[in-house]
């Protein structure tokens, strides 16, 4: 391939924290590596390809989650982060000005998902396609499988401030939910609709039903008790069966399943947390009917439950492959020619989209096991894990709990100013947030797990359900486009393709 004569070298100025909410935080510069250091960097690797750099394209990045109307090469219009550096790039790659881009690293050239898929399109449309390379090498654009690590790459640098996107959507909702039940319908079981007052028989139920699931409860019989795993507790299932033959009443009036059991004890409302779109969002008004700590532990063995007996989760990639055409989450289900995801009609779902569960999963681990194979990634996942919290980041958690049922208190009796008020939670509030996502995500341990030894061995050794959740630690899912059928016979792994949005 012919040698760039007139590269571009894209340079940013980066004068923002990239992982912080805090709206304080915008003015404070931070240069993680000098502008000067990064031109030196990209011209030396341009002197060890052979390019030769025509243009050299700063980027100040201060702007950089404005967005705004814009025009993309190909003439069509459409919002994009405002850019003017990268754009400038872009055209003069697209017009022919420039034939190669050298970027000090991706995170650099794309932040926004969007941003490398416009990149893609201007590569793609010439031939040969324009070489793309970056200092750290986390940037080349040379075939579908490096396209398809850097779009991995950029999900995965994106995924930090999408999620500090959404954590502060989730504070401005709570804002407004503040001090209500989250939603109408049936009242939780435990709890009467007014005054969320513990209702004192099925607060006893559900004491019952939690220690029977931890395997310590003193209502078994000896034969009855000799019967149970203390590590493994009751089924809910048989919890459901006695409960409804003692006709235990449901909120609802319809009688126990071993669903109905692991869904009432389950929610944060028993150990007086609130919750809001099923995330817990803070303490709440009314007392906790299971502490805690144990109720945490009653959680765990729910969900690892679910995860032994639940045979649609043997197909690790339920819940993280998409359809294209109608958005709703494909499902493992075996047809005339094996098993195969699908966009499932029963589930509400359009039909219309389905691909071979083996070579799916198989390709996806493929992709995973790059992934995990790259110093910088992890390294960012290294710090997620670093960050987990320990039993002092749990104490905090329960002192800055506390503070702010205090603060609710001392503004409640006006010895606090609004102002004060919301300025004192606010602080204490986003110390929380972290602490407890910490806290209740299962991804840092298994993470944990399989960061401390061989990762494609510690990979092999994961239970479905903890694939799923280490996949879904490192991107948002996959859509599955259309089959092809100019090549019936392929498995087409670029029919997976990472969300971006
Ligand atoms: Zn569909």
């Amino acid at each position: 391939m012919a040698k760039p004569k007139r590269a571009a070298l894209l340079l940013r100025i980066s004068f923002r924290k990239p992982e912080t909410d805090d709206p304080d935080d915008e003015q404070r510069p931070e240069f993680s590596k000098g502008i000067g250091r990064q031109e030196e960097d990209g011209r030396a690797l341009a002197k060890r390809l052979g390019w030769t750099i025509t243009k050299v394209i700063p980027e100040d990045d201060t702007s950089a989650f404005k967005r705004r109307k814009i025009q993309l090469p190909d003439g069509t219009t459409a919002l994009r982060t405002v850019r003017p550096g990268f754009r400038s790039a872009l055209e003069a790659l697209a017009s022919g000005e420039c034939d190669g881009l050298i970027a000090d690293d991706l995170d650099r050239v794309a932040r926004d998902p969007r941003d490398l898929e416009d990149l893609i399109d201007v590569v793609e449309a010439s031939r040969p396609r324009i070489p793309v390379e970056s200092v750290t090498g986390s940037l080349r654009l040379a075939n579908d499988a490096d396209i398809t690590v850097a779009r991995i790459m950029c999900a995965v640098a994106n995924k930090s401030s999408r999620d500090t996107a959404r954590r502060v959507a989730r504070k401005h909702e709570q804002l407004a939910e503040e001090g209500k039940w989250g939603g109408g319908g049936f009242r939780g079981y435990g709890f009467d609709r007014v005054g969320h007052q513990p209702i004192e028989a099925e607060a006893k139920i559900l004491s019952e039903i939690g220690a029977r699931i931890l395997g310590d409860w003193s209502g078994w019989t000896a034969e009855q008790r000799a019967k149970i795993d203390p590590r493994v507790g009751e089924s809910l299932n048989s919890i459901a069966a006695d409960l409804a033959k003692r006709k235990v009443p449901t909120v609802t009036g319809t009688t126990w399943k071993g669903r109905t059991v692991g869904s009432v004890i389950t929610k944060p409302s028993v150990a007086g947390l609130r919750a809001h779109r099923k995330e817990i969002v803070g303490p709440a008004a009314w007392p906790a009917i299971i502490p805690r700590e144990r109720w945490e532990l009653i959680c765990a063995r729910v969900a690892s439950r679910a995860g032994n007996t639940d045979l649609t989760l043997q197909r690790w990639l339920t819940g993280a492959l998409k359809c294209p055409l109608c958005q709703h989450m494909l499902t493992g289900s075996h047809g005339r020619n094996g098993t195969r995801y699908w966009c499932n009609t029963r589930a509400g779902g359009c039909g219309k989209i389905a691909i071979k569960a083996e070579p799916a999963e198989a390709e996806v681990e493929r992709q995973v096991l790059e992934l995990l194979s790259k110093p910088d990634v992890l390294v960012r996942l290294r710090r997620v894990v670093a960050t987990e919290a320990t039993d002092e980041a749990r104490k905090e958690l329960a002192e800055d709990e506390e503070q702010l049922q205090q603060l609710a208190g001392l503004w409640a009796r006006k010895e606090l100013s609004f102002g004060e008020y919301t300025e004192a939670r606010r602080i204490i509030e986003k110390r929380v947030k972290e602490s407890r996502a910490l806290i209740t995500s299962s991804a840092p341990r298994i993470l944990r797990v399989l960061l401390a030894g061989d990762v494609a061995a510690g990979w092999s050794q994961l239970r479905p359900a903890e694939k799923r959740d280490v996949l879904l630690a490192l991107v948002p899912g996959y859509y599955v486009q259309p089959f092809d059928r100019k090549q019936p016979r392929k498995f087409g792994g670029d029919r997976l393709q990472v969300i971006t949005d």
